[in-house]
């Protein structure tokens, strides 16, 4: 009943978001609100007290202490663009919504730019996703699984024997009712106790009890003080592991996902990108009102992502 309930929510529609966010106004506005919650910070000296000066298109912000000057999209992801914020926030909007991912093709469809400039935009918007979920760690019954981007779909063979793929971890989080609480999908350098330490000492709180399969590398989770429950698996079928239940359906739906929206996208290169992304919608799916708020403050937060920081885009937006 909880899976329907969240399945069948009602999000923003995109009648409402061309009525709230529509005009560079309007978004600006948005923007000043979630950059300064309790009114302008000069990002310099830390007063409030300001001036504002009204340029062609968007306001400049005049420190009166120590005259520094800086506009609302400085200091953010969307520092030097040149799109109108109304395209911004379709595109929070059409990334945030897209549960089974969004193609940067569909993307630059939707916004009416070019493929390079729907690439960046999508590109950014991940990053801020990204940057989001570093900051929460999984705690309590946490499955995990090792799994794999890109072997199968190359026509190698499926699998831990598979290749031209990525490694990397599935992640999911229980209630004191079983229910699936919180995801996480990382790339790892390969399935190694090192590796998975590492992993738990950024990924896990140590009072957290690990399920795995019999994989001997997930045994690393204990060296951050988790308690680690292991179960050999041997030729039993998904059904008859119902400690796995969660971690195999939330991997299965990604891969559904994938396929279904990303031909091939490279995934040496962007698979914590894209893994992240699945992740941070998984994360917000009980509230997906709330979401493109909650991507816009991300997307405040995150900081300026300048392109070689997103590496091999080749233009401007
Ligand atoms: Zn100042």
């Amino acid at each position: 009943m909880v899976m329907n309930r969240v399945q069948f929510q009602q999000g923003m529609s995109l009648f409402e978001l061309f009525e709230q966010f529509g005009t560079e106004a309007q978004c600006q506005a948005a923007l000043e609100q979630a950059r300064w919650p309790q009114g302008f910070c000069c990002p310099r000296c830390g007063s409030g007290e300001h001036y504002v000066l009204h340029g062609s298109t968007r306001k400049t912000f005049q420190c009166s202490a120590c005259r520094h000057q800086t506009s609302v999209i400085v200091g953010t992801l969307f520092e030097s663009t040149k799109l109108p914020l109304p395209v911004w926030f379709l595109a929070i909007y059409l990334v945030g919504e897209a549960k089974t991912g969004l193609s940067a093709l569909a993307l630059k469809r939707e916004l009416g730019v070019s493929y390079p400039t729907a690439w960046l935009v999508h590109h950014k918007l991940m990053q801020a996703m990204v940057q989001r979920e570093h900051d929460y760690v999984l705690c309590g019954n946490v499955q995990v699984d090792d799994a794999y981007l890109g072997g199968e779909l190359n026509g190698g063979t499926a699998g831990r024997g598979s290749e031209n793929k990525v490694p990397f971890i599935g992640a999911v989080s229980l209630d004191q009712h079983g229910h699936p609480l919180r995801a996480k999908f990382t790339p790892l350098p390969g399935f190694t106790r090192k590796a998975i330490a590492a992993w738990a000492t950024d990924n896990l709180s140590p009072a957290s009890t690990v399920v795995s399969d019999g994989l001997a590398c997930f045994a690393g989770v204990t060296d951050i003080g988790c308690t680690h429950a292991p179960t050999v698996v041997g030729n039993r079928k998904p059904k008859q592991l119902p400690m796995f239940r969660w971690v195999n359906t939330v991997l299965g739906n990604l891969k559904t996902s994938f396929s279904g929206a990303y031909h091939a996208f490279g995934y040496s290169k962007y698979a914590e990108r894209y893994l992240g992304a699945v992740a941070y919608r998984f994360n917000r799916r009980f509230d997906l009102r709330a979401l493109p708020g909650q991507l816009l403050t991300a997307a405040v937060v995150c900081g300026p992502c300048p392109q070689r920081k997103i590496r091999f885009a080749e233009v401007a937006c």
